[in-house]
């Protein structure tokens, strides 16, 4: 089954195609073809006005509309995909809090026997974020339930088979030698709520850590005599940083600063959104504790900003706001390079034998259509 997206400006990790169309057959981007020369049969979509972008990839997300990753019900996973496959995420990696060993196991087993939602984008597995975080930069991450490495715990996650990312503070005690026996198992690790030391840091990348958790929040800040992991951060091209592109979590000046350093091939937009991202302000929870959104901000009663209310596509808009980069590479850092630091070789960019995971934005850059493994999961109203 055969399906032509015509007329829309299609990037690519080359280049802006215009006068081409893609071309979907089944689950799969089966050609990119000038239009003049295309044939087309099966469905036809007119993509007139609009960007057809690869879909988004949010690997740091506990929730949206009243639904958590802890949860640990099939609902929660499908009420969530369906929200995110609005705000053009074709795939995504449910994200746990700091919980007693039960509840992050419960999780983890939950996205194990989910089926992949029919109308929402997919899971790809499980980013377990804590409970091996330092206590000095906890964040929202409720205190009582941080603890030291146990392979006890940790082997129970890799039995479920989707445990994919591990956020770690490497520094704390057995940190370092999980990452280095895990990593070898091909699970990814973030340096994350963490107090590392410059040196800690590049240890914790000898030793296999490759991404950033929400890079500057949770961590040392930069100081020119005691630089932080930060300083590693900055200027260590294995590691790509996670961005709370809100303009809340880090100051724009700070993003372009990021951007500068790294290269926006090594920079990911996630969300780090909670079960508040798609409703009103007011009370809600995170991890057991209580939390206050107000203008969309979400804190816990001491002021520590909860998690975010983000969309992907928002922030894909902040970006344009925030930096003079070209389109074509912020919408890379929402999917492109999450693709590329979670393996995931057949996503995050339009080419040839890639997942058909096609997103369609306007001129304004909102989502008119999200189109999941060669389906049509989403169509905003004033679409055509
Ligand atoms: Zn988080």
């Amino acid at each position: 089954m055969h399906t032509s997206i015509q007329n829309g400006i299609i990037i690519t990790p080359q280049e802006l195609l215009r006068d081409h169309t893609l071309i979907l057959n089944d689950k799969t981007i089966e050609a990119i073809q000038h239009s003049g020369n295309a044939t087309y049969s099966g469905t036809v979509i007119n993509a007139q006005g609009c960007y057809v972008i690869p879909g988004f990839i949010d690997v740091h997300v506990h929730g949206a509309v009243g639904h958590d990753t802890m949860d640990a019900t099939p609902e929660a996973i499908h009420g969530m995909a369906t929200f995110y496959a609005k705000h053009g995420v074709t795939s995504y990696y449910p994200t746990t809090m700091t919980m007693p060993a039960t509840a992050i196991q419960a999780a983890l087993e939950n996205v194990e026997h989910c089926p992949q939602p029919t109308n929402g984008a997919q899971h790809l597995g499980v980013h377990v974020e804590g409970p091996y975080l330092n206590l000095a930069y906890k964040g929202a991450q409720p205190p009582e339930y941080f603890r030291p490495p146990a392979s006890a715990e940790y082997g129970q996650w890799l039995e479920t088979g989707v445990c994919k990312l591990i956020t770690i503070a490497p520094e704390v005690e057995g940190g370092m030698a999980m990452v280095e026996e895990l990593t070898a198992l091909g699970v990814e690790f973030a340096i994350g709520h963490s107090a590392a030391t410059y040196d800690e840091a590049v240890k914790s990348f000898n030793a296999g850590v490759r991404q950033v958790t929400h890079v500057f929040n949770g961590m040392v800040g930069l100081h020119h005599r005691e630089p932080g992991a930060l300083a590693a951060i900055l200027t260590d091209d294995r590691v790509d940083a996670q961005l709370i592109a809100d303009g809340i979590h880090v100051h724009p000046g700070m993003i372009r600063l990021l951007v500068r350093a790294k290269g926006a091939e090594h920079v990911m937009l996630i969300t780090d959104a909670i079960q508040a991202a798609g409703l009103s302000d007011g009370e809600y929870s995170l991890g057991g504790q209580q939390v206050t959104v107000k203008d969309g901000i979400a804190r816990i009663a001491s002021g520590a900003l909860a998690g975010s209310t983000l969309t992907m596509d928002q922030a894909v808009r902040n970006m344009v706001k925030f930096t003079d980069l070209p389109l074509q590479k912020i919408i890379g850092m929402a999917s492109t390079v999450a693709a590329r630091a979670m393996r995931l070789p057949h996503k995050g960019k339009l080419q040839v034998g890639c997942d058909a995971d096609v997103v369609l934005l306007n001129r304004e850059l909102d989502v008119m259509m999200t189109i999941v493994g060669g389906n049509v999961v989403y169509r905003a109203e004033t679409f055509n």
